[in-house]
């Protein structure tokens, strides 16, 4: 008889896993956090060290994985442009080969398995903003490929696990989401810009700017994952998970140079290939199947996320 929720986080060490794992355990849970520290730190989990009720365990999940839960959230996968297309076929592996071991884990245990999916299923979206029934628009063999067709596959193999082996799936798509502990360097728009503009060095704007993004605040994330984790079991997803607000990338460059006073020049570099033009997640299915919409805006966010940037550069100056 086990009286605390056992729950799984691959990828806990993450951006998003570590505020997961924080919450869980708030939550009374017993929380397993496992990641190969690809792109997740110690340091984003050092707080939680001490607390009896986490345990921390090193480990690929590209291999097998043996214990005992009653829920897993499987976030396991890097998730900015650079860290995924560095090792592409890494990547790939990571959705497929990890995707079939966490489901296998899932259906052993009889566990619930939610998989933190991407608006990158949607690709270049030619819908505007995009609904859970729209089928993307996602080129095979570009850059971005590995990640978004990976997570497309992904999903294909938690729904045929749901319906050959009737296994609990969740399956959030999760859009754009910033917030303390990315990672300075991992050369996502937010952290890029905010270290940038920090740093008076000049603030790289791809293309023309006018691409649109819709930012999600990491704390509103969170709750809507472990709303869907529990949610009734006939609600399999997909789900968007995302703020709707929506801007381009010179307003968000513009927003943090003057949130910050920094004296950066706003400079324009060549747009990578098949960087979406457009992307806003439509949550109608979130509010009403998860009773969940977000509450933080984005300025907001970017001046917490501002703070622990500022505080991180000062920590690493000494
Ligand atoms: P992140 O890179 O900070 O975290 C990913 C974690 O997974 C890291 O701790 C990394 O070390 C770990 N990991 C990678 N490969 C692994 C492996 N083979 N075995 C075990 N651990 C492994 O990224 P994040 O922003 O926290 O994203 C978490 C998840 O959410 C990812 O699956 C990502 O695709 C998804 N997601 C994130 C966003 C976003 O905007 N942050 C948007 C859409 C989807
Ligand atoms: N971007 C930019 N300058 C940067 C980093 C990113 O203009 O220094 C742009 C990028 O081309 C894209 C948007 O910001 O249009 C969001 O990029 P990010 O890598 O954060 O996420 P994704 O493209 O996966 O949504």
């Amino acid at each position: 008889m086990h009286l605390r929720k056992r729950i799984l986080v691959t990828g806990g060490a993450g951006f998003l896993g570590s505020f997961l794992c924080e919450r869980l355990l708030n939550e009374n849970c017993d929380v397993i956090c496992v990641d190969n520290f690809y792109t997740g730190t110690k340091r984003n989990i050092v707080h939680l060290l001490n607390n009896p009720y986490f345990e921390l365990q090193r480990h690929d999940i590209t291999f097998p994985l043996y214990l005992e839960v009653d829920q897993i959230y499987n976030l396991a996968c890097p998730a900015s442009p650079i860290h995924y297309q560095n090792d592409p076929v890494q990547t790939t592996k990571v959705n497929v080969h990890g995707s079939i071991n966490m489901l296998g884990l899932a259906k052993r245990l009889k566990a619930t398995i939610l998989q933190a999916s991407t608006s990158e299923v949607y690709g270049d979206p030619t819908v505007h903003p995009q609904t859970e029934a729209y089928w993307g628009n996602v080129n095979t063999i570009g850059p971005r490929s590995c990640y978004d067709e990976g997570k497309r596959c992904a999903e294909t193999l938690f729904f045929d696990y749901y319906r050959q082996h009737g296994t609990k799936i969740k399956v959030a798509r999760i859009f754009n989401t910033y917030g303390p502990r990315m990672h300075p360097n991992d050369g996502r728009v937010i952290s890029n810009f905010i270290m940038q503009a920090l740093t008076d060095r000049d603030i790289t704007v791809y293309g023309d700017g006018k691409q649109t993004r819709s930012f999600c605040y990491v704390k509103d994330l969170v709750d809507a994952l472990i709303r869907m984790m529990n949610s009734p079991e006939d609600v399999t997803g997909p789900i968007n998970i995302g703020n709707p607000g929506e801007y381009t990338i010179l307003e968000l460059a513009e927003k943090i140079v003057q949130m910050t006073g920094s004296k950066s020049n706003i400079v324009f570099e060549p747009l990578p290939q098949d960087d979406p033009l457009q992307r806003q997640p439509d949550i109608t299915l979130a509010e009403r199947h998860l009773g969940w919409k977000p509450t933080t805006g984005l300025d907001e966010g970017l001046q917490r996320t501002v703070t622990y940037f500022k505080e991180l550069i000062v920590k690493e100056n000494g």
